[in-house]
């Protein structure tokens, strides 16, 4: 199914997980728990009572290239043996490989398949059987049978957590997570232009045409607000947990934990000079507690989790939002995630921390003008800033982890995000640059871009 900007709700891009990486530690956690589903449903029925049972994970492209350091080995284990990124607990998450090192077997139901990390997790290269791969985030989950191969699946992890399965045909079959029923909406649009059309004609907020499209496709108002509440709560704990936690980040970096250290030493109010660190310390909190493989909400990416967590919280205790304001924030900031996936990328394998942090940036932008009362244009226009002042910003993380330059670039894009939000607030919405045109310049931006800085570890600051 083609994709459609009004397909993906708020609740696909704000999806509660688990770090340090939405495409390199959520979706092949998600894979592979698919995969596992599969065969549970589908295959293992059909397989003989003796057989010898035998499962090989191998990673393709950037997931190979920068998978240790994102945990995607872990992540793997963990979704194969069932663990799920939002329901399992992270510390039982992480003791799934050691525990498949010792003791190589996957259960499932009554079938035991042997799988040991070490053996039968493949980190190959940029080709597969001799071909290009589909996505720089290329997955192959494979079943033998008495070494024999029985099933194959080719997964795709396309960013944010999100996953697209390939055919048999070689054609991605849209976001496997998110298939919707084929209904028609009160208010379909798939650019930002339309979007604004059905605003306007409609005299509804943006917020309430995105609950309306929600409700067609089976969410109800209450429930969508339920679970934008337990994003919001997941968000402020990561904050908590982010300012009362200090100590080295793992990986080997040797990065030292700062948001605590920073926040203790927070002037009051009336101190701050007009210099205001919150939302940069409050970014930096959920970016190590991300970094450290802790609980944290996709925004639209696991990299770029902290910067919109910043601005709801900063906003929250300088203008009193009500929690209300605050899930209509999120619904706004989701569609701009949705156009931008949609027409351009949020995998930074894909177009780079444009992408990502961009992405973010720009979400945060709407959602902070919608919630402090600005029209459709302003919002619009505060997203369109947000990502044009991203553009070609590259991803070369160091070592492969989520720490260099991802916890620091948060911050930065939380304060570009508010500064993006108050020069809309304060125009009137009137610009030249259309978020349609940007993000068509973005996509263009990130497929010219060299591999290099595309999530490979090879360039950049990844060489130190
Ligand atoms: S540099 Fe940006 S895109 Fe790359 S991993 Fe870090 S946050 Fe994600």
């Amino acid at each position: 199914m083609k994709l459609q900007a009004d397909r993906i709700g708020p609740l696909d891009m704000f999806k509660i997980g688990v770090g340090p990486s939405s495409s390199h530690t959520v979706g092949p956690m998600v894979a592979a728990l698919q995969f596992r589903k599969v065969l549970e449903e589908r295959v293992l029925p059909q397989v003989g009572d003796d057989a010898r049972l035998r499962l090989e994970v191998e990673l393709y492209g950037s997931l190979s290239a920068t998978g240790v350091g994102h945990g995607t080995d872990g992540a793997v284990c963990a979704g194969l043996q069932g663990l799920h990124p939002r329901f399992s607990q992270t510390d039982d998450i992480w003791a799934v490989m050691p525990a498949l090192e010792k003791e190589p077997t996957v259960l499932i139901g009554d079938f035991k398949l042997t799988f040991q990390p070490t053996e039968h997790l493949k980190w190959l290269g940029w080709t597969m059987d001799v071909k290009p791969l589909p996505h720089p985030n290329t997955m192959r989950f494979r079943l033998f049978e008495n070494e024999l191969l029985k099933f194959e699946q080719i997964i795709l992890s396309v960013g944010g957590g999100f996953i697209e399965r390939l055919d048999a045909a070689g054609s991605r079959t849209g976001s496997a997570d998110t298939e919707e029923p084929d209904v028609e909406l009160p208010y379909p649009f798939n650019t930002a232009e339309e979007f604004l059309a059905v605003c306007a004609r409609s005299g509804e907020t943006p917020w309430n045409v995105i609950i309306a499209n929600q409700e067609v496709l089976g969410l109800s108002e209450a429930e969508l607000r339920k679970q934008l509440d337990a994003i919001l709560d997941t968000m402020d704990d990561c904050i908590e947990r982010g300012v009362r936690t200090d100590g080295i980040l793992p990986g080997g970096l040797n990065v030292r934990r700062r948001a605590k250290d920073l926040y203790a030493r927070l002037p009051e109010p009336s101190a701050r000079n007009g210099n205001d660190l919150r939302p940069s310390i409050y970014a930096i909190a959920v970016n190590e507690e991300n970094a450290a493989g802790g609980r944290v909400v996709t925004a639209p990416t696991n990299g770029s989790s902290g910067l919109i967590p910043a601005v709801w919280r900063t906003l929250k205790e300088q203008h009193d939002l009500s929690r209300e304001t605050l899930q209509n924030g999120l619904i706004v900031a989701s569609v701009i995630g949705a156009l931008v996936k949609t027409h351009a990328s949020i995998s930074g394998a894909e177009v780079g921390c444009q992408g990502e942090v961009g992405t973010s940036c720009a979400m945060a932008a709407a959602g902070a003008v919608a919630m402090l009362g600005g029209n459709i244009k302003q919002i619009e226009q505060a997203a369109e800033i947000g990502i044009e002042h991203h553009l070609g910003m590259t991803c070369d993380p160091i070592k492969g982890l989520v720490q260099i330059p991802c916890i620091e670039r948060n911050a930065m894009g939380a304060v570009k995000a508010l500064n993006a939000a108050a020069l809309s607030l304060a125009s009137d919405g009137h610009h030249l640059i259309s978020l349609d045109r940007v993000l068509q310049v973005m996509k263009e931006t990130g497929l010219d871009m060299n591999q290099k800085y595309k999530e490979t570890a090879t360039g950049g600051l990844a060489l130190g």
